[in-house]
């Protein structure tokens, strides 16, 4: 199977999803779920939250506020949209933006995983401190987690099926929504990612 057709067999798996606690929400509202989008050859894999409200009506990730942070952020980093990967752990909306809750991650998880697996990036960005959470207890790093204001702007190599991969551990772009001071600390992270270009 080609990595088009192992993303649509997730799309298609998400989509009828009754099993998650966000599935009665998703079709009650007309919702989209957010699978992801980008390059499936991507070298730089994004991993958020979940999807706000502007994703799940259109079911593109990280397409409102947050998004327009984001965009602003790969720029500054020079790495085009096109080129990289951006998806979230939870890949439906949970009501009212709340943060997602662990039975929600416990089931949206392992399609994470699985595109992974699928896109074998050499880098994972990891956005704000649930994405940062799930992928350091995967790769087997939980020992090493640190509040997000000590570990932002790290990078830690870790082990993944396909080889060696880095963690890079970045605040959610939504700290520049809420105070647009915090751009240039983001800018200043995010700016790590340059080495990989
Ligand atoms: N916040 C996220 O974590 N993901 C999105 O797709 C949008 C906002």
């Amino acid at each position: 199977m080609s990595k088009t057709d192992l993303m649509r067999a997730i799309r298609d798996e998400i989509l009828i999803l009754k099993e998650s606690p966000l599935y009665n929400y998703r079709t009650e509202n007309k919702y989209f779920p957010v699978i992801g989008e980008g390059s499936h050859d991507a070298k730089i894999m994004f991993v958020g939250e979940a999807p706000g409200r502007n994703e799940a009506k259109t079911g593109r990730p990280f397409c409102g506020a947050a998004g327009k942070v984001l965009d602003t952020l790969l720029e500054h980093a020079g790495l085009p949209r096109k080129d990289v990967y951006i998806t979230n752990i939870v890949k439906d909306r949970p009501p009212e933006n709340r943060d997602p809750l662990a039975g929600e991650i416990e089931i949206y998880g392992p399609f994470l995983d699985r595109q992974i697996e699928i896109i074998q990036p050499k880098v994972i960005a990891t956005l704000g401190r649930y994405a940062m959470t799930y992928i350091m207890k995967k790769f087997d790093l939980e020992l090493e987690l640190e509040p997000i204001g000590k570990a932002h702007g790290k990078s830690l190599p870790a082990k993944a099926s396909y080889g060696g991969i880095e963690i890079a551990i970045l605040y959610h772009p939504c700290m520049a929504v809420y105070n647009p001071n915090n751009i240039e600390m983001l800018k200043k992270d995010f700016g790590m990612l340059r080495k990989y270009v």
